[in-house]
């Protein structure tokens, strides 16, 4: 029989090198894509009979195809959200692959699990959520808002009483696009509520919307802390009183800017966040983990686990047991222990250092800000609450910003793309990673002269 593992040890020492060579590069190459025509023309036939050999493909991918990936931990790399991890954590997710451990149950990964847990509890305290709260790393935030909800509409249906024609999720129009899928997924239907001057939901509008088209089916009302595409964060104390009145969940989707709990200069933002039904917060945002981890919590776990459980004669020995099974707090059975590398990265730097790094990330949006606002060719959008900073060329045609955003990209510079804001295009910084430095911005800036 063929074996698959014959040359390991040289596969070993190039994947060992390949990973020591990219974490000394500074920066890191910011790459673009290449077409499919010119990929197939490079790559050539990768899948063969006969197989190329470890080495061979490792060399193919580093020669060929990883720099046809942008990399989003290029420090001017500043489009969408960006993902900067710590080497530590980069690091441990190649221990984590070298593993093989089974992270859905407490019986196959106990320890996995524990560390999981710990990483979890950091962010479950920061939120100021009780003791008893705790859920699972799933994928990404959009999984961790379908589970969420799922498990809100799960526990509506529950209460028993008379069941609505249709179930109702309320949030503003800025809510993410994942809530809006979500409702889709469930089949439940999204009311918009109006935001106010600030671009925020508050309660008031909240009531006042509710007012007019009543609460019959609604089962949860989702806040956002830290907007995509402004990172403005709701009014979470307002809602989270309309939601307790109204005994409807309260969904904190914290995906991007939950991450600002751990800032002190911003966490007065978030107060009423400790009210939360739910709350998610992605690691692989702006906390400095690699793709994908999302953080989901459960005030009450066990209504996310009363949603989520997976029965089947297979699995009753996990199912009946009594233990922490992640796999039971959201969509999806297999998992992989997608919250160590974060945890690794926390236990081997601390808290302190979080902190210190999500306020050094605020510094550079103040002084992009700033710098914004001085020169006389641009114009701020609004004072960011978190670290997105939305700003206009003065007399540019969405054409001039795409040929600049290309310009920067070709040149291997920057990534930075156009956005809209209410039919207008416009640009931003989304600033998550600590080597950002003031000269980069200013750089960037000076490239819209
Ligand atoms: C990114 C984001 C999501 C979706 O998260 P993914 O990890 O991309 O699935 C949801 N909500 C907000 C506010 C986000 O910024």
């Amino acid at each position: 029989m063929h074996s698959f593992d014959a040359d390991v040890e040289a596969l070993s020492q190039a994947v060992l090198d390949y990973t020591l060579r990219r974490s000394r590069m500074n920066p890191v190459p910011l790459d673009g894509p290449r077409t499919q025509a010119e990929l197939d023309e490079v790559a050539g036939q990768t899948i063969t009979a006969d197989g190329l050999g470890g080495v061979a493909a490792l060399e193919l991918f580093t020669r060929e195809l990883a720099p046809a990936c942008i990399s989003t931990d290029h420090p001017r790399y500043l489009s969408f959200i960006p993902c900067a991890p710590t080497e530590a954590s980069t690091l441990f997710d190649l221990v984590v692959g070298a593993s093989s451990i089974y992270g859905g149950s407490w019986l196959e990964g106990a320890g996995a699990v524990h560390a999981e847990n710990a990483a979890l509890r950091w962010i479950s305290d920061l939120a100021g959520l009780p003791e008893s709260a705790g859920g699972v790393f799933v994928p990404g935030g959009t999984i961790g808002n379908l589970s969420a909800l799922v498990a809100a509409r799960h526990a509506a249906r529950r209460e028993g009483g008379e069941q609505p024609t249709r179930w109702k999720v309320a949030g503003t129009t800025q809510a993410h696009s994942s809530i809006k899928s979500a409702c889709d997924i469930m089949d439940v239907d999204f009311l918009g509520v109006p935001v106010d001057d600030a671009g925020r939901l508050t309660g008031e509008n909240l009531r006042a919307t509710l007012a007019s088209t009543g609460t019959d089916g609604l089962f949860a009302v989702v806040a956002t802390a830290g907007t995509t595409n402004f990172g403005i964060v709701d009014d979470l104390a307002s809602v989270a009183a309309v939601c307790a009145e109204l005994g409807v969940w309260f969904h904190v989707d914290g995906a991007y800017g939950g991450a600002g709990l751990a800032a002190p200069s911003i966490r007065a933002r978030y107060d009423g966040i400790e009210q939360a039904d739910s709350f998610i917060v992605d690691p692989h945002k702006w906390l400095f983990a690699p793709f994908d981890c999302c953080a989901l919590i459960y005030r009450d776990p066990q209504l996310g686990r009363a949603a989520h459980t997976q029965k089947a004669g297979y699995l009753d020995v996990l199912t009946e047991s009594a233990e922490f099974n992640p796999s039971d707090y959201s969509v999806g059975l297999t998992r992989r222990a997608r919250g160590l590398p974060f945890w690794f990265s926390l236990a081997t730097h601390g808290t302190d250092a979080y902190a210190a790094a999500v306020e050094r990330t605020l510094e550079v949006t103040r002084f992009a800000a700033a710098q914004v606002e001085q020169r006389d060719y641009l114009e701020l959008l609004r004072e960011p609450d978190t670290s997105v900073v939305v700003f206009r060329r003065v007399g540019w045609t969405p054409q001039q910003y795409q040929r600049w955003s290309d310009r920067l990209l070709l040149a291997n510079f920057a990534f930075v793309v156009p956005t809209t804001h209410e039919g207008e295009t416009v640009t931003r910084f989304a600033i998550v990673n600590p080597n950002t430095s003031e000269a980069d911005i200013s750089t960037i800036l000076d490239t819209m002269a």
